[in-house]
Protein backbone atom coordinates (compact mmCIF):
# COMPACT_ATOMS: atom_id res chain seq x y z
CA UNK A 1 0.00 0.00 0.00
CA UNK A 2 1.21 3.32 -1.13
CA UNK A 3 0.77 6.63 0.35
CA UNK A 4 1.03 10.55 -1.09
CA UNK A 5 1.88 13.06 1.75
CA UNK A 6 2.01 17.03 0.67
CA UNK A 7 1.97 19.36 3.23
CA UNK A 8 1.12 23.41 2.96
CA UNK A 9 1.51 26.72 4.92
CA UNK A 10 4.21 26.81 7.93
CA UNK A 11 6.76 24.44 9.61
CA UNK A 12 4.10 23.62 12.35
CA UNK A 13 2.19 22.02 9.82
CA UNK A 14 5.75 20.35 7.91
CA UNK A 15 5.57 18.84 11.50
CA UNK A 16 2.07 17.36 11.72
CA UNK A 17 3.11 16.08 8.12
CA UNK A 18 6.27 14.24 9.52
CA UNK A 19 3.93 12.75 12.63
CA UNK A 20 0.84 11.64 10.12
CA UNK A 21 3.38 10.17 7.60
CA UNK A 22 4.77 8.05 10.93
CA UNK A 23 1.36 6.91 11.45
CA UNK A 24 0.74 5.46 7.94
CA UNK A 25 4.18 3.92 8.02
CA UNK A 26 2.67 1.74 11.38
CA UNK A 27 0.61 0.19 9.29
CA UNK A 28 2.98 -0.53 6.63
CA UNK A 29 2.62 2.29 4.15
CA UNK A 30 5.43 3.23 1.37
CA UNK A 31 5.70 6.43 0.59
CA UNK A 32 5.06 7.54 -2.62
CA UNK A 33 5.80 10.73 -4.68
CA UNK A 34 3.13 10.21 -6.79
CA UNK A 35 -0.32 10.64 -6.05
CA UNK A 36 -1.51 9.01 -9.24
CA UNK A 37 -0.07 5.77 -7.89
CA UNK A 38 -0.84 5.79 -4.57
CA UNK A 39 -3.59 4.25 -2.31
CA UNK A 40 -3.83 6.78 0.26
CA UNK A 41 -3.69 11.16 -0.40
CA UNK A 42 -2.86 13.15 2.35
CA UNK A 43 -3.18 16.35 1.86
CA UNK A 44 -2.35 19.15 5.26
CA UNK A 45 -3.89 22.26 4.55
CA UNK A 46 -3.30 26.02 6.06
CA UNK A 47 -6.16 28.52 6.46
CA UNK A 48 -4.23 31.42 8.58
CA UNK A 49 -5.01 34.12 5.76
CA UNK A 50 -6.67 34.08 2.38
CA UNK A 51 -4.42 33.43 0.42
CA UNK A 52 -3.45 30.60 2.31
CA UNK A 53 -7.28 29.39 1.85
CA UNK A 54 -7.16 29.76 -2.02
CA UNK A 55 -3.92 27.79 -2.19
CA UNK A 56 -4.91 24.86 -0.09
CA UNK A 57 -8.38 24.77 -2.02
CA UNK A 58 -6.20 24.73 -5.46
CA UNK A 59 -3.93 22.02 -4.63
CA UNK A 60 -7.01 19.93 -3.18
CA UNK A 61 -8.31 20.14 -6.23
CA UNK A 62 -5.59 19.96 -8.91
CA UNK A 63 -4.04 16.75 -6.71
CA UNK A 64 -7.58 14.84 -6.57
CA UNK A 65 -8.35 15.76 -10.10
CA UNK A 66 -7.90 12.39 -11.79
CA UNK A 67 -8.62 10.11 -8.32
CA UNK A 68 -9.78 6.69 -8.99
CA UNK A 69 -12.51 5.49 -6.87
CA UNK A 70 -10.46 2.94 -5.09
CA UNK A 71 -8.34 5.90 -3.96
CA UNK A 72 -8.79 7.44 -0.30
CA UNK A 73 -8.17 11.30 -0.30
CA UNK A 74 -7.67 12.77 3.86
CA UNK A 75 -7.37 16.82 4.10
CA UNK A 76 -6.83 17.33 7.48
CA UNK A 77 -5.04 20.81 9.03
CA UNK A 78 -6.21 24.32 9.46
CA UNK A 79 -8.72 24.63 6.39
CA UNK A 80 -10.36 21.20 7.30
CA UNK A 81 -10.57 22.24 10.89
CA UNK A 82 -12.09 25.60 10.16
CA UNK A 83 -14.07 25.01 6.66
CA UNK A 84 -13.90 21.02 6.82
CA UNK A 85 -18.34 21.26 6.45
CA UNK A 86 -18.89 23.52 3.69
CA UNK A 87 -15.99 22.29 1.78
CA UNK A 88 -17.23 18.39 2.31
CA UNK A 89 -20.26 19.68 0.10
CA UNK A 90 -18.13 21.65 -2.70
CA UNK A 91 -15.35 18.62 -3.27
CA UNK A 92 -17.10 15.29 -2.90
CA UNK A 93 -13.39 13.98 -4.02
CA UNK A 94 -11.97 13.94 -0.48
CA UNK A 95 -12.95 10.77 1.87
CA UNK A 96 -12.26 11.98 4.83
CA UNK A 97 -11.89 15.87 6.41
CA UNK A 98 -10.51 15.77 9.69
CA UNK A 99 -9.46 18.62 10.89
CA UNK A 100 -6.06 19.95 12.92
CA UNK A 101 -3.31 16.90 13.58
CA UNK A 102 -4.09 14.66 16.15
CA UNK A 103 -2.03 11.16 16.93
CA UNK A 104 -4.03 8.46 15.61
CA UNK A 105 -6.60 10.03 13.81
CA UNK A 106 -5.55 9.09 10.13
CA UNK A 107 -5.17 5.37 11.39
CA UNK A 108 -8.49 5.46 12.74
CA UNK A 109 -10.41 7.16 9.86
CA UNK A 110 -9.14 4.57 7.95
CA UNK A 111 -10.51 1.69 10.35
CA UNK A 112 -7.20 0.65 11.83
CA UNK A 113 -8.56 1.07 15.27
CA UNK A 114 -5.93 -1.48 17.07
CA UNK A 115 -2.81 0.66 15.68
CA UNK A 116 -5.03 3.99 16.47
CA UNK A 117 -4.89 3.14 19.82
CA UNK A 118 -1.38 2.18 19.79
CA UNK A 119 -0.47 5.72 18.28
CA UNK A 120 -2.21 7.52 20.74
CA UNK A 121 -0.96 5.87 23.38
CA UNK A 122 2.67 5.63 22.67
CA UNK A 123 3.22 7.91 19.14
CA UNK A 124 5.82 6.40 16.65
CA UNK A 125 9.49 8.09 15.86
CA UNK A 126 8.27 11.35 13.55
CA UNK A 127 9.25 10.78 9.58
CA UNK A 128 11.81 13.21 9.18
CA UNK A 129 11.65 15.35 6.26
CA UNK A 130 14.75 13.67 4.25
CA UNK A 131 15.66 16.92 2.34
CA UNK A 132 17.34 18.65 5.49
CA UNK A 133 18.20 15.13 7.78
CA UNK A 134 20.25 17.33 10.11
CA UNK A 135 17.48 19.38 10.82
CA UNK A 136 14.12 19.19 12.76
CA UNK A 137 11.38 21.21 13.86
CA UNK A 138 10.36 20.58 17.60
CA UNK A 139 6.39 21.86 17.96
CA UNK A 140 6.64 22.04 21.90
CA UNK A 141 2.95 23.42 22.10
CA UNK A 142 -0.40 23.39 20.32
CA UNK A 143 -2.71 26.78 19.92
CA UNK A 144 -2.38 30.09 21.44
CA UNK A 145 -3.53 32.09 24.49
CA UNK A 146 -3.55 35.19 23.34
CA UNK A 147 -5.90 37.37 21.24
CA UNK A 148 -4.19 39.46 18.77
CA UNK A 149 -7.17 41.10 16.71
CA UNK A 150 -5.59 40.04 13.57
CA UNK A 151 -5.18 36.77 14.28
CA UNK A 152 -7.56 33.70 13.40
CA UNK A 153 -4.98 30.96 15.05
CA UNK A 154 -6.60 30.76 18.29
CA UNK A 155 -10.16 30.29 16.69
CA UNK A 156 -8.73 27.74 14.53
CA UNK A 157 -6.11 26.25 16.74
CA UNK A 158 -7.44 26.92 20.11
CA UNK A 159 -6.04 27.37 23.50
CA UNK A 160 -2.34 26.68 23.76
CA UNK A 161 -1.60 23.26 24.94
CA UNK A 162 2.34 22.73 25.48
CA UNK A 163 3.60 19.09 25.45
CA UNK A 164 5.75 17.99 28.89
CA UNK A 165 9.15 18.54 28.87
CA UNK A 166 9.85 14.86 29.02
CA UNK A 167 7.86 14.23 25.89
CA UNK A 168 10.17 16.82 24.22
CA UNK A 169 13.37 15.63 25.57
CA UNK A 170 12.35 11.97 24.47
CA UNK A 171 11.55 13.36 20.88
CA UNK A 172 14.48 15.29 20.76
CA UNK A 173 16.85 12.32 21.96
CA UNK A 174 15.12 10.34 19.28
CA UNK A 175 15.94 12.73 16.57
CA UNK A 176 19.14 13.11 17.45
CA UNK A 177 19.76 9.63 17.31
CA UNK A 178 18.49 10.01 13.86
CA UNK A 179 21.20 12.63 13.34
CA UNK A 180 19.62 16.47 14.00
CA UNK A 181 22.18 18.76 14.96
CA UNK A 182 20.02 21.67 14.69
CA UNK A 183 16.70 21.71 16.65
CA UNK A 184 14.81 24.92 15.65
CA UNK A 185 12.12 24.89 19.03
CA UNK A 186 8.80 26.20 17.59
CA UNK A 187 4.97 27.58 18.92
CA UNK A 188 2.66 30.01 18.15
CA UNK A 189 4.14 31.49 21.21
CA UNK A 190 7.27 30.24 21.81
CA UNK A 191 7.89 32.57 25.30
CA UNK A 192 4.56 31.31 26.64
CA UNK A 193 5.72 27.66 26.40
CA UNK A 194 4.60 25.73 29.23
CA UNK A 195 2.35 28.58 31.12
CA UNK A 196 -1.07 26.71 31.16
CA UNK A 197 0.92 23.33 32.06
CA UNK A 198 3.50 24.32 34.80
CA UNK A 199 1.68 27.68 36.03
CA UNK A 200 4.60 29.46 34.51
CA UNK A 201 6.52 29.90 31.51
CA UNK A 202 8.92 27.76 30.91
CA UNK A 203 11.11 28.16 27.96
CA UNK A 204 14.07 28.69 30.23
CA UNK A 205 13.65 24.87 31.96
CA UNK A 206 12.90 23.13 28.63
CA UNK A 207 16.18 24.37 27.14
CA UNK A 208 17.94 23.38 30.25
CA UNK A 209 16.26 20.13 30.09
CA UNK A 210 17.25 20.16 26.20
CA UNK A 211 20.77 21.02 26.52
CA UNK A 212 21.07 18.39 29.88
CA UNK A 213 19.88 15.26 27.80
CA UNK A 214 21.13 15.92 24.22
CA UNK A 215 24.09 16.63 22.95
CA UNK A 216 22.78 18.50 19.88
CA UNK A 217 24.88 21.24 19.00
CA UNK A 218 22.36 24.06 17.62
CA UNK A 219 19.08 24.90 19.24
CA UNK A 220 17.15 27.54 17.77
CA UNK A 221 14.58 29.57 19.14
CA UNK A 222 11.72 30.98 16.77
CA UNK A 223 8.19 33.04 17.25
CA UNK A 224 8.98 34.42 20.63
CA UNK A 225 6.30 37.24 21.68
CA UNK A 226 7.78 40.25 23.13
CA UNK A 227 6.73 38.99 26.67
CA UNK A 228 7.94 36.57 29.44
CA UNK A 229 11.46 37.05 27.93
CA UNK A 230 13.30 37.09 31.23
CA UNK A 231 16.77 38.46 31.76
CA UNK A 232 18.04 34.74 33.22
CA UNK A 233 16.28 33.15 29.79
CA UNK A 234 18.52 36.36 27.81
CA UNK A 235 21.23 34.76 29.95
CA UNK A 236 21.28 31.21 29.26
CA UNK A 237 21.50 32.54 25.25
CA UNK A 238 24.26 34.11 26.10
CA UNK A 239 26.26 31.91 27.48
CA UNK A 240 25.39 28.68 26.47
CA UNK A 241 27.34 28.09 23.19
CA UNK A 242 24.53 25.37 22.03
CA UNK A 243 21.69 27.94 21.65
CA UNK A 244 22.36 29.77 18.93
CA UNK A 245 22.16 33.34 19.27
CA UNK A 246 19.46 33.82 17.52
CA UNK A 247 15.37 34.75 18.37
CA UNK A 248 12.98 35.18 15.53
CA UNK A 249 10.26 37.45 17.49
CA UNK A 250 7.46 38.82 15.25
CA UNK A 251 6.83 42.73 16.62
CA UNK A 252 3.81 43.59 14.51
CA UNK A 253 4.35 47.10 15.10
CA UNK A 254 6.01 49.93 16.65
CA UNK A 255 3.20 52.10 17.17
CA UNK A 256 1.14 52.57 20.31
CA UNK A 257 -1.64 52.76 18.90
CA UNK A 258 -1.45 50.21 16.83
CA UNK A 259 -0.31 47.83 19.31
CA UNK A 260 -3.49 48.74 21.17
CA UNK A 261 -5.46 47.94 18.33
CA UNK A 262 -3.53 44.59 17.59
CA UNK A 263 -4.13 43.57 21.14
CA UNK A 264 -0.36 42.89 21.63
CA UNK A 265 0.56 43.19 25.14
CA UNK A 266 3.31 45.51 25.35
CA UNK A 267 3.97 48.90 24.24
CA UNK A 268 6.59 50.69 21.72
CA UNK A 269 8.66 51.88 25.17
CA UNK A 270 8.39 48.26 27.09
CA UNK A 271 9.28 46.95 23.19
CA UNK A 272 12.16 48.92 22.79
CA UNK A 273 13.88 48.26 25.51
CA UNK A 274 13.29 44.76 25.34
CA UNK A 275 15.28 44.98 22.12
CA UNK A 276 18.13 46.58 23.55
CA UNK A 277 18.49 44.90 26.51
CA UNK A 278 18.24 41.38 24.54
CA UNK A 279 21.22 43.61 22.05
CA UNK A 280 22.99 44.14 25.57
CA UNK A 281 22.72 40.48 27.08
CA UNK A 282 23.58 38.56 23.99
CA UNK A 283 25.91 40.58 22.33
CA UNK A 284 26.21 38.66 18.68
CA UNK A 285 22.52 37.98 18.54
CA UNK A 286 20.76 37.61 15.16
CA UNK A 287 16.99 39.36 15.79
CA UNK A 288 14.53 38.43 12.79
CA UNK A 289 11.07 39.82 12.97
CA UNK A 290 8.11 40.07 11.09
CA UNK A 291 5.52 43.34 10.97
CA UNK A 292 2.18 43.78 10.15
CA UNK A 293 1.22 46.82 7.55
CA UNK A 294 -1.97 48.86 6.80
CA UNK A 295 -3.87 47.40 9.79
CA UNK A 296 -6.96 49.90 10.30
CA UNK A 297 -6.31 52.87 11.83
CA UNK A 298 -2.42 53.38 11.19
CA UNK A 299 -1.34 56.95 9.80
CA UNK A 300 1.65 58.09 8.13
CA UNK A 301 3.14 58.83 11.66
CA UNK A 302 2.33 55.45 12.73
CA UNK A 303 4.40 54.04 10.01
CA UNK A 304 6.98 56.37 10.62
CA UNK A 305 7.57 55.01 13.92
CA UNK A 306 7.85 51.56 12.71
CA UNK A 307 10.49 52.84 10.69
CA UNK A 308 12.50 54.67 13.07
CA UNK A 309 11.93 51.48 15.46
CA UNK A 310 13.53 49.39 12.64
CA UNK A 311 16.47 51.47 11.67
CA UNK A 312 17.50 52.17 15.76
CA UNK A 313 17.41 48.33 16.48
CA UNK A 314 19.01 46.97 12.61
CA UNK A 315 17.03 43.90 12.66
CA UNK A 316 19.40 41.74 10.64
CA UNK A 317 16.21 40.50 9.11
CA UNK A 318 12.91 41.64 8.97
CA UNK A 319 9.94 40.60 6.67
CA UNK A 320 6.85 42.39 6.36
CA UNK A 321 3.04 41.45 5.70
CA UNK A 322 0.10 43.42 4.48
CA UNK A 323 -3.07 43.13 6.32
CA UNK A 324 -6.21 41.36 5.46
CA UNK A 325 -9.50 40.59 6.98
CA UNK A 326 -9.94 37.45 8.32
CA UNK A 327 -12.71 35.86 9.28
CA UNK A 328 -13.25 34.99 12.78
CA UNK A 329 -10.82 37.92 13.84
CA UNK A 330 -11.51 40.65 16.76
CA UNK A 331 -10.14 42.95 13.64
CA UNK A 332 -13.52 43.07 11.23
CA UNK A 333 -15.33 44.62 14.17
CA UNK A 334 -12.53 48.22 14.22
CA UNK A 335 -14.27 51.08 13.34
CA UNK A 336 -10.39 52.23 12.33
CA UNK A 337 -10.67 53.57 8.75
CA UNK A 338 -8.96 51.07 6.16
CA UNK A 339 -6.06 51.37 4.72
CA UNK A 340 -6.29 50.87 0.83
CA UNK A 341 -3.84 47.95 -0.21
CA UNK A 342 -1.63 50.41 -2.39
CA UNK A 343 -0.76 52.74 0.67
CA UNK A 344 0.27 49.68 2.57
CA UNK A 345 2.65 48.33 0.23
CA UNK A 346 4.12 51.62 -0.77
CA UNK A 347 5.03 51.21 3.66
CA UNK A 348 5.62 48.04 2.96
CA UNK A 349 7.96 48.60 -0.03
CA UNK A 350 9.92 51.82 2.03
CA UNK A 351 10.02 49.27 4.68
CA UNK A 352 12.01 46.46 3.21
CA UNK A 353 14.17 48.76 0.82
CA UNK A 354 15.54 50.31 4.38
CA UNK A 355 16.09 46.55 5.32
CA UNK A 356 18.03 45.87 2.64
CA UNK A 357 20.36 48.00 2.89
CA UNK A 358 20.35 47.33 6.60
CA UNK A 359 21.03 43.61 5.71
CA UNK A 360 23.85 44.16 3.32
CA UNK A 361 25.55 46.24 5.40
CA UNK A 362 25.13 43.64 8.53
CA UNK A 363 26.70 41.02 6.04
CA UNK A 364 29.12 42.73 4.81
CA UNK A 365 30.36 43.41 8.74
CA UNK A 366 31.20 39.48 8.45
CA UNK A 367 33.62 39.09 6.48
CA UNK A 368 37.18 38.13 7.08
CA UNK A 369 35.14 36.60 10.35
CA UNK A 370 35.62 32.70 10.35
CA UNK A 371 32.49 31.10 11.24
CA UNK A 372 30.62 28.00 12.33
CA UNK A 373 28.44 26.77 9.07
CA UNK A 374 25.83 24.07 8.98
CA UNK A 375 26.33 22.83 5.43
CA UNK A 376 22.61 22.31 4.15
CA UNK A 377 23.01 20.78 0.57
CA UNK A 378 24.97 20.86 -2.37
CA UNK A 379 25.29 23.82 -4.78
CA UNK A 380 23.16 24.00 -7.91
CA UNK A 381 25.57 26.56 -9.39
CA UNK A 382 28.99 25.11 -11.27
CA UNK A 383 31.27 27.94 -9.16
CA UNK A 384 30.02 26.99 -5.47
CA UNK A 385 30.53 23.76 -3.36
CA UNK A 386 27.61 24.06 -1.08
CA UNK A 387 24.69 25.79 0.21
CA UNK A 388 25.42 26.15 4.19
CA UNK A 389 24.02 28.70 7.07
CA UNK A 390 25.36 30.39 10.28
CA UNK A 391 23.95 30.66 13.39
CA UNK A 392 22.37 33.70 12.68
CA UNK A 393 20.23 32.26 9.78
CA UNK A 394 17.11 29.94 10.05
CA UNK A 395 16.99 27.24 7.40
CA UNK A 396 14.49 28.30 4.70
CA UNK A 397 14.19 31.95 5.85
CA UNK A 398 16.94 33.56 6.08
CA UNK A 399 20.64 33.74 4.39
CA UNK A 400 22.57 31.02 2.74
CA UNK A 401 26.44 31.31 3.05
CA UNK A 402 27.63 29.62 -0.52
CA UNK A 403 30.95 27.69 -0.31
CA UNK A 404 33.25 28.69 -2.95
CA UNK A 405 35.93 26.42 -1.90
CA UNK A 406 36.69 22.93 0.56
CA UNK A 407 35.89 19.76 1.22
CA UNK A 408 33.33 18.60 3.64
CA UNK A 409 30.19 16.59 4.42
CA UNK A 410 26.15 17.78 4.08
CA UNK A 411 24.64 17.71 7.07
CA UNK A 412 28.33 18.74 9.04
CA UNK A 413 29.20 22.25 11.23
CA UNK A 414 32.23 23.31 9.97
CA UNK A 415 34.35 26.84 9.95
CA UNK A 416 33.86 28.97 7.18
CA UNK A 417 35.68 31.97 6.52
CA UNK A 418 33.47 34.73 5.14
CA UNK A 419 34.82 36.07 2.13
CA UNK A 420 31.70 38.33 0.51
CA UNK A 421 28.17 39.18 1.60
CA UNK A 422 25.35 40.95 -0.20
CA UNK A 423 21.77 41.57 1.42
CA UNK A 424 21.12 37.89 1.53
CA UNK A 425 23.79 36.04 0.63
CA UNK A 426 27.23 35.35 1.74
CA UNK A 427 30.57 33.52 0.58
CA UNK A 428 32.78 31.85 2.15
CA UNK A 429 35.47 28.98 1.94
CA UNK A 430 35.77 26.21 4.11
CA UNK A 431 38.90 26.39 6.97
S1 LIG B 1 0.61 35.42 19.47
FE1 LIG B 1 0.75 34.86 17.30
S2 LIG B 1 -0.58 33.04 17.01
FE2 LIG B 1 -1.09 33.98 19.01
S3 LIG B 1 -2.84 35.28 18.52
FE3 LIG B 1 -0.99 36.56 18.41
S4 LIG B 1 -0.33 36.49 16.25
FE4 LIG B 1 -1.83 34.81 16.58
Amino acid sequence: MKAFSLSLGCVKNQVDAERATAELMLANFKLTENPKESDIILINTCGFIEAAKEESIDTILSTLKNKKAKQKAIVYGCLSQRYGKELAKEIPEVDFWLGNYKNGMLLESLGYEALAKQCKAAPPRRFKNAEFPHHAYLKVAEGCNRACSFCAIPAIRGKQVSRNIESLVEEAKQLEENGVLELSLIAQDLSSYGIELYKKASLETLLEALLKNTKIPWLRLMYLYPEHITDSLLNLIAKEPRICKYADMPIQHASDKMLKLMQRKYNAKTLRSLLCKMRETVPNITLRTTVLLGFPGETHSDFEELMQLAEEIRFEHLGGFIWSPEEGTPALKLKEERIPEKTARLRLNALIEMQEEISREKNEALIGQILDVILDSAADESEFHFYGRTQGNALESDNIVRILKGKGNIGSIRKAKITNAYAHELDGVLC
